[in-house]
């Protein structure tokens, strides 16, 4: 083992939050260390959706990477009643993400930022009190820092130490990269497809990129072992099929409540780790970049010895961040609960497809879209919010003691054999 590393800040999990993190640091000037614990080059599980209003928040151009600009959704429900909804401009960009994160640790390098690669942090030992360091233990070294920022995805050790209550994962996601070929080239290049309202609270998607197409679906936790089957079932509807040798890759997509700790006297979390995703889409390139920076913000002002505490950032997420992230579930509840309505909506309304496009851009907010004058007024939207609340969770357990859910388990006991 080689002597102690000393950091003033120590970013476990070179992925976008970590990177993000991480350039933003570097380029204060503070001296920071990335942990990375597996080759960043290798396939992830995302569907690599790059909303723009991620890329309006880097500091850095991403064009090199961008493979497709998606003007429109197919959309279709329970499998059918297809419709094409398009745009006038660019709704979201895709990326292969081993290609997007190498580049955000590039930058983050470039910026004066340490990454060491296969290291993988095992433990912890948390700094007491505000005068020592906090002690971070990989298989093949020992490093010491002020701050440790957890940037180290679902299953984050730093959250573990932190906050050992945990995140809950409230959704399971598969995705699956097929091949770009004959078989497949009817599938558009410029649109997402999107199937909704088969399995409650889930969905499955086509994301076409440069050489592939990725397509996976994301249902809730207790529907975990309908995923399978249900992506199988949406591709064949598209009239392509995942072979034999495909592989396919499932991640949990933890997401916070308000009131989770993120943050201590000796470490923040950020990105996946402190559960920032969005409980509608899944997605989270987003809050990770945003987080990242927001962490940085924040060490940045402890380490300067102003008299900005870590827990600030926690403040700040829940006043920012998560506000999005609750009205994004919120959302959830209220779409699965009108699919049927708001499918038809979406295919008819203008305006409503529009607003979307607009929050899809980035140029409207989620919270913004409540402030719309064919909104109902509040006693009217708090009581919609419960309601359909109250019913997305019935139709998940109804669905669990439905027909088609124990067809759906047997189908995919049988794909394990
Ligand atoms: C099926 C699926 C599809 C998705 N599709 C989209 C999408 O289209 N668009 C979108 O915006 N979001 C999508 N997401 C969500 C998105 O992938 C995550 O929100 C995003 O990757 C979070 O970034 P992060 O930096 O917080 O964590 P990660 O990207 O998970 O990065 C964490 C990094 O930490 C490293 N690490 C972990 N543990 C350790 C350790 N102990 N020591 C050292 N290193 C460690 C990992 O190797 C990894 O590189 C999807 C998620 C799923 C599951």
């Amino acid at each position: 083992m080689s002597p102690l590393k000393t950091f003033d800040c120590i970013i476990i999990g070179g992925g976008p939050a970590g990177s993000m993190a991480a350039y933003a640091l570097a380029g204060c000037g503070v001296n920071v260390a990335i942990l990375e614990g597996k080759d960043p080059s290798r396939a992830k599980v995302c569907g690599g959706g790059l909303q723009l209003k991620a890329v309006h928040i880097l500091p850095f151009d991403v064009k090199e990477v961008v493979e497709r600009e998606i003007y429109g959704i197919i959309y279709q429900r329970r499998l059918r009643d297809r419709f094409t909804r398009r745009y006038s401009s660019p709704i979201s960009y895709t990326v292969n993400r081993a290609r997007f994160d190498n580049l955000l640790l590039k930058r983050a390098q470039e910026c004066g930022a340490t990454l060491f690669l296969g290291e993988k942090a095992i433990s912890l030992e948390p700094a007491i009190g505000y005068t020592n360091n906090t002690r971070v233990f990989t298989e093949r070294d020992v490093f010491d820092a002020r701050v440790v920022v957890g940037a180290d995805g679902a299953g984050s050790i730093v959250r573990s130490a932190l906050n050992p209550g945990g995140i809950a994962p409230v959704q399971l996601g598969l995705i699956c990269e097929l091949k770009k070929e004959r078989g497949n080239a009817h599938i558009p290049e410029d649109l997402f497809v999107i199937d909704w309202g088969t399995v409650p609270g889930g969905y499955a998607w086509i994301f076409p990129k440069e050489a592939t197409l990725t397509a996976g679906a994301i249902v809730p936790r207790e529907l975990a072992g309908t995923l399978n089957v249900y992506l199988r079932a949406f591709l064949e509807r598209q009239g392509l099929k995942i072979s034999e040798e495909q592989r396919l890759l499932a991640h949990p997509i933890p997401s916070r409540r308000l009131g989770e700790p993120i943050a201590s006297s000796w470490g923040i979390l950020a990105g996946d780790a402190a559960g920032l995703t969005d409980p509608f889409t899944g997605e989270g390139l987003y809050y990770a970049l945003r987080s990242g920076q927001i962490a940085a913000h924040h060490v940045e002002k402890f380490l300067t010895g102003g008299n900005g505490s870590l827990l600030d950032y926690e403040g700040e997420i829940d006043a920012g961040l998560m506000q999005e992230i609750i009205v994004a579930g919120k959302m959830r509840s209220f779409f699965n609960t009108f699919s049927s309505y708001i499918h038809n909506l979406y295919r008819k309304n203008d305006r409503l497809w529009y607003s979307f496009c607009e929050v899809l851009r980035g140029d409207r907010t989620l919270e913004g879209l409540r402030r719309i004058r064919s909104i109902p007024p509040k006693p009217v939207l708090r009581y919609l919010e419960r309601f359909t609340s109250w019913y997305e969770a019935r139709q998940i357990s109804r669905f669990r003691g439905s027909v088609m859910f124990k067809s759906m388990l047997s189908k995919e006991e049988a794909l394990r054999c």
